[in-house]
Protein backbone atom coordinates (compact mmCIF):
# COMPACT_ATOMS: atom_id res chain seq x y z
CA UNK A 1 0.00 0.00 0.00
CA UNK A 2 0.81 3.23 -0.99
CA UNK A 3 0.76 6.63 1.29
CA UNK A 4 1.37 9.93 0.90
CA UNK A 5 2.24 13.06 3.05
CA UNK A 6 2.39 16.00 0.69
CA UNK A 7 2.92 17.12 -2.71
CA UNK A 8 4.74 19.93 -4.52
CA UNK A 9 5.74 21.74 -8.10
CA UNK A 10 9.33 21.12 -8.21
CA UNK A 11 11.45 22.24 -11.68
CA UNK A 12 14.62 20.49 -11.13
CA UNK A 13 14.02 16.80 -10.41
CA UNK A 14 13.59 15.85 -14.34
CA UNK A 15 15.00 18.18 -16.78
CA UNK A 16 12.95 20.75 -18.75
CA UNK A 17 9.55 19.38 -16.89
CA UNK A 18 7.31 20.69 -14.58
CA UNK A 19 6.85 18.12 -11.90
CA UNK A 20 4.00 17.20 -9.50
CA UNK A 21 6.12 15.52 -7.18
CA UNK A 22 4.20 13.13 -4.87
CA UNK A 23 6.15 12.17 -1.52
CA UNK A 24 5.70 8.70 -0.26
CA UNK A 25 5.99 7.75 3.26
CA UNK A 26 6.79 4.06 4.77
CA UNK A 27 10.24 4.16 2.88
CA UNK A 28 11.82 1.12 3.99
CA UNK A 29 15.48 2.41 2.96
CA UNK A 30 17.27 4.21 5.57
CA UNK A 31 19.95 6.09 4.12
CA UNK A 32 22.52 7.24 6.05
CA UNK A 33 22.23 11.53 6.63
CA UNK A 34 18.77 10.98 4.78
CA UNK A 35 16.93 14.70 4.41
CA UNK A 36 13.11 13.00 4.84
CA UNK A 37 13.28 10.74 7.94
CA UNK A 38 9.63 11.97 8.13
CA UNK A 39 8.77 9.50 4.91
CA UNK A 40 10.24 6.92 6.85
CA UNK A 41 7.53 6.58 9.01
CA UNK A 42 3.42 5.15 8.06
CA UNK A 43 2.43 8.43 7.83
CA UNK A 44 -0.11 10.15 5.49
CA UNK A 45 -3.35 9.39 3.10
CA UNK A 46 -3.70 6.02 1.13
CA UNK A 47 -2.66 7.22 -2.51
CA UNK A 48 -4.76 5.59 -5.00
CA UNK A 49 -5.17 6.22 -8.09
CA UNK A 50 -8.46 8.38 -7.86
CA UNK A 51 -6.46 10.12 -5.20
CA UNK A 52 -3.45 10.70 -7.75
CA UNK A 53 -6.02 11.78 -10.77
CA UNK A 54 -7.86 14.56 -8.13
CA UNK A 55 -4.42 16.05 -7.24
CA UNK A 56 -2.96 16.32 -10.45
CA UNK A 57 -6.27 18.07 -12.16
CA UNK A 58 -6.11 20.62 -9.62
CA UNK A 59 -3.17 21.65 -11.41
CA UNK A 60 -4.62 21.39 -15.22
CA UNK A 61 -1.58 22.07 -17.89
CA UNK A 62 0.79 23.87 -16.07
CA UNK A 63 2.37 20.79 -14.76
CA UNK A 64 3.92 18.36 -18.09
CA UNK A 65 5.08 15.36 -15.54
CA UNK A 66 3.83 13.49 -12.78
CA UNK A 67 6.21 11.96 -10.13
CA UNK A 68 5.77 9.38 -7.46
CA UNK A 69 9.02 10.11 -5.05
CA UNK A 70 9.47 6.60 -3.38
CA UNK A 71 7.25 3.70 -3.14
CA UNK A 72 9.94 1.50 -2.11
CA UNK A 73 7.87 -0.53 0.05
CA UNK A 74 5.50 -1.67 -2.36
CA UNK A 75 6.85 -0.73 -6.11
CA UNK A 76 4.48 -2.93 -7.99
CA UNK A 77 1.47 -0.35 -6.63
CA UNK A 78 4.01 2.33 -7.97
CA UNK A 79 4.24 0.54 -11.35
CA UNK A 80 0.32 0.45 -11.51
CA UNK A 81 -0.94 3.43 -10.44
CA UNK A 82 1.77 5.39 -13.23
CA UNK A 83 0.84 3.48 -15.76
CA UNK A 84 -2.75 3.37 -15.09
CA UNK A 85 -2.27 7.59 -14.56
CA UNK A 86 -0.79 7.66 -17.82
CA UNK A 87 -3.36 5.83 -19.77
CA UNK A 88 -5.91 8.46 -18.30
CA UNK A 89 -3.32 11.43 -19.13
CA UNK A 90 -1.92 10.59 -22.32
CA UNK A 91 -0.74 14.63 -22.67
CA UNK A 92 1.44 14.10 -19.11
CA UNK A 93 4.68 12.56 -18.76
CA UNK A 94 5.33 10.34 -15.75
CA UNK A 95 8.12 9.65 -13.24
CA UNK A 96 9.33 7.55 -10.23
CA UNK A 97 12.55 8.30 -7.89
CA UNK A 98 13.36 5.06 -5.78
CA UNK A 99 16.33 4.74 -3.44
CA UNK A 100 16.86 1.57 -4.73
CA UNK A 101 20.17 0.66 -6.47
CA UNK A 102 18.25 -1.78 -9.31
CA UNK A 103 14.72 -1.91 -10.88
CA UNK A 104 11.98 -4.55 -8.74
CA UNK A 105 11.87 -7.71 -10.49
CA UNK A 106 8.04 -6.47 -11.41
CA UNK A 107 9.20 -3.40 -13.46
CA UNK A 108 9.53 -5.79 -16.68
CA UNK A 109 5.59 -6.34 -15.84
CA UNK A 110 4.48 -2.87 -16.29
CA UNK A 111 4.69 0.23 -19.29
CA UNK A 112 8.02 2.15 -17.75
CA UNK A 113 7.38 5.61 -16.17
CA UNK A 114 9.02 7.72 -18.72
CA UNK A 115 11.72 8.99 -16.23
CA UNK A 116 13.35 6.78 -13.53
CA UNK A 117 15.66 7.81 -10.51
CA UNK A 118 17.36 4.89 -9.23
CA UNK A 119 19.98 4.79 -6.33
CA UNK A 120 20.22 5.39 -2.66
CA UNK A 121 21.30 8.73 -1.12
CA UNK A 122 25.31 8.49 -0.35
CA UNK A 123 26.28 11.77 1.17
CA UNK A 124 30.15 11.06 0.07
CA UNK A 125 29.33 10.47 -3.47
CA UNK A 126 26.61 13.59 -3.80
CA UNK A 127 23.29 14.38 -5.52
CA UNK A 128 21.81 13.87 -8.86
CA UNK A 129 24.16 17.36 -9.83
CA UNK A 130 27.51 15.80 -8.91
CA UNK A 131 29.36 14.04 -11.05
CA UNK A 132 30.43 11.46 -8.49
CA UNK A 133 26.73 10.47 -7.72
CA UNK A 134 25.97 6.80 -7.40
CA UNK A 135 22.30 7.79 -8.36
CA UNK A 136 20.94 7.81 -12.18
CA UNK A 137 18.03 9.11 -14.24
CA UNK A 138 17.30 7.53 -16.62
CA UNK A 139 14.40 8.32 -19.73
CA UNK A 140 12.29 5.67 -20.97
CA UNK A 141 11.06 5.74 -24.36
CA UNK A 142 7.97 4.11 -26.14
CA UNK A 143 9.40 1.47 -27.97
CA UNK A 144 11.27 -0.01 -24.43
CA UNK A 145 14.75 1.15 -24.71
CA UNK A 146 16.27 4.09 -22.53
CA UNK A 147 18.73 6.45 -21.81
CA UNK A 148 21.03 7.02 -19.02
CA UNK A 149 20.36 11.00 -18.53
CA UNK A 150 22.09 11.83 -15.21
CA UNK A 151 24.85 14.30 -17.15
CA UNK A 152 22.22 16.53 -17.78
CA UNK A 153 22.44 17.51 -14.86
CA UNK A 154 26.11 17.81 -14.56
CA UNK A 155 25.64 19.88 -18.13
CA UNK A 156 23.19 22.33 -16.90
CA UNK A 157 24.39 22.98 -13.56
CA UNK A 158 21.02 21.96 -12.38
CA UNK A 159 21.09 21.64 -8.18
CA UNK A 160 19.02 19.03 -6.38
S1 LIG B 1 15.28 6.72 -0.11
FE1 LIG B 1 15.07 8.95 0.31
S2 LIG B 1 13.54 9.09 1.96
FE2 LIG B 1 14.23 6.95 1.90
S3 LIG B 1 15.88 6.85 3.39
FE3 LIG B 1 16.84 7.23 1.41
S4 LIG B 1 17.03 9.49 1.26
FE4 LIG B 1 15.55 9.01 2.93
Amino acid sequence: MLKYVNHDIVFQEFPDEVTLAVNLSRCPNACPGCHSQYLWEDVGETLSLERLNAIAEKYGKTITCVSLMGGDNDPESVLLILSSFREAHPYLKTGWYSGHADLPRCFVNYPAPDYVKLGPWREECGPLSSPTTNQRLYHYFSDGSFEDITNKFWVKGLKL
